[in-house]
């Protein structure tokens, strides 16, 4: 069996998937580590297990899912020996790494250089990797890099146009994120399309908690909205997305704002949640803009207005577009958002069939074309936990 573990600073998510990955057996996680109120869940063949119970650190997680996996009574597999190969969600590997890779101590050098660059998400990243080398020595673990798929956009995309120095010294340029959800998507819908992948013009759409628009010609990254940092493109959530930078200068001189007060603004109170001064869950948006709230009917407007904006820029960048698909919780869930978005879109192909649109929710996989549509409207569920086994079948030689 293939194990994926996804490590964050204060949760641990796994799954257990079949060698050749076509069933999930198990899937688990547990949260708030070294917090007040840890709590572990598993599920395994629609049996749920759920208990608080206290987690001090990552080490102690690990044997926790490892100990409830093997459970007489409720867990997954006899014996540890049983699971052949582990693959770890890494979420920066800057320029180091354009694909995935089987770890080894060079693998987890280059991943600490780019600590700076991701310093909230690779040190947990590389806590799960150390930890799950120390549980399972004898089985090859692979690293899957959220940026590695976007690795293929070309200088003209992913430089900032600021004195060179700051790339060539400080490796500040476009990295994207969400790229194992994108090349999992994107693979899939050529797929569903029965077309190959090497010619399609696609523009994802993966509309989450976080959002990234990126434009993907021949099965490769062109462009992403995601930069940097994770803030740039499509409003979210709780992040503005795209601003004019001058702002900052305005807020921290003219409105006497700390930068950290800034920041907190721009990441945390912006978005959905900003403009509506409501909340930053589409559903409770939604439900409200429904009921008559203006202020939840103009976020839901901004969101699709930006990302219909990159829908044609994307388009433009390609030279065309054959495909756009939706994914993630918002993508996969809201025909609203989806019929704002495509609205007014004929001259670029795109015609949504309503009574399809509605039909695709709770993560349906769809075409939501009208028949006859030049260019192809799906949805594709995301899957970056079969994206990542999928890779450690690969390179790790089982299956
Ligand atoms: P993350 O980026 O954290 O993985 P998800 O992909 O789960 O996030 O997406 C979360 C977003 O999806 C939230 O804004 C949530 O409101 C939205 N969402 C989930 N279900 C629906 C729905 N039925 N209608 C509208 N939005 C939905």
């Amino acid at each position: 069996m293939i194990l994926t573990i996804n490590c964050g600073s204060s949760t641990i998510k796994y799954q257990l998937f079949t060698t050749d990955v076509t069933r999930v057996v198990a899937r688990g996680i547990v949260s708030r580590i070294g917090e007040t109120g840890s709590c572990f869940e598993q599920e395994v063949g629609g049996r749920k297990v759920q208990e608080v119970t206290a987690v001090a650190n990552h080490h102690q997680a690990f044997e926790i899912c490892i100990r409830n996996l093997l459970h007489p009574e409720y867990g997954a597999i006899g014996d540890i020996h049983e699971i052949e190969a582990v693959g770890h969600r890494a979420v920066h590997g800057a320029d180091l790494f354009i694909a995935s890779t089987l770890i080894d101590d060079d693998v987890i050098a280059k991943m600490e250089e780019c600590v700076p660059l991701a310093p909230l998400h690779n040190p947990p990243n590389l806590i799960g990797i150390r930890e799950g080398l120390a549980l399972l020595p004898a089985v090859p673990h692979v690293a899957v890099f959220d940026t590695a798929f976007n690795q293929t956009m070309p200088p003209k995309a992913y430089l900032y146009p600021l004195p060179y120095r700051f790339y060539q010294e400080h490796k500040i340029r476009k990295y994207g994120f969400h790229g194992t959800s994108v090349r999992f998507v994107s693979q899939r819908a050529a797929e569903v399309l029965a077309r190959p992948l090497t010619d399609l013009k696609m523009v994802v759409a993966h509309l989450g908690n976080g959002v990234t628009m990126t434009a993907v010609a021949g099965g490769k990254a062109v462009d992403t909205t995601i930069g940097f940092a994770t803030f740039s493109g499509v409003m979210m959530g709780t992040r503005s997305g795209d601003i004019d930078p001058g702002l900052i200068f305005h807020m921290r001189r003219q409105l006497g704002l700390t930068p950290d007060e800034i920041e907190r603004i721009l990441y945390k109170e912006s978005g959905l949640l900003g403009v509506s001064g409501l909340s930053n869950d589409m559903r409770t948006i939604t439900e409200a803009a429904r009921a008559g709230n203006a202020r939840c009917q103009l976020a839901m407007e901004i969101f699709a207005y930006m990302a219909t904006k990159y829908v044609g820029a994307f388009a433009a960048a390609m030279g065309g577009l054959d495909v756009l698909v939706f994914t993630a919780g918002i993508g996969e869930n809201s025909p609203e958002i989806r019929e704002l978005i495509c609205r007014n879109q004929e001259f670029l192909g795109i015609t949504l069939d309503a009574e399809r649109n509605a039909l695709a929710v709770g993560g349906r996989e769809m075409a939501l074309n009208q028949d006859g549509g030049r260019t192809a409207v799906l949805v594709v569920p995301t899957d970056e936990e079969r994206m990542i086994a999928l890779d450690t079948m690969r390179l790790a030689g089982v299956g």
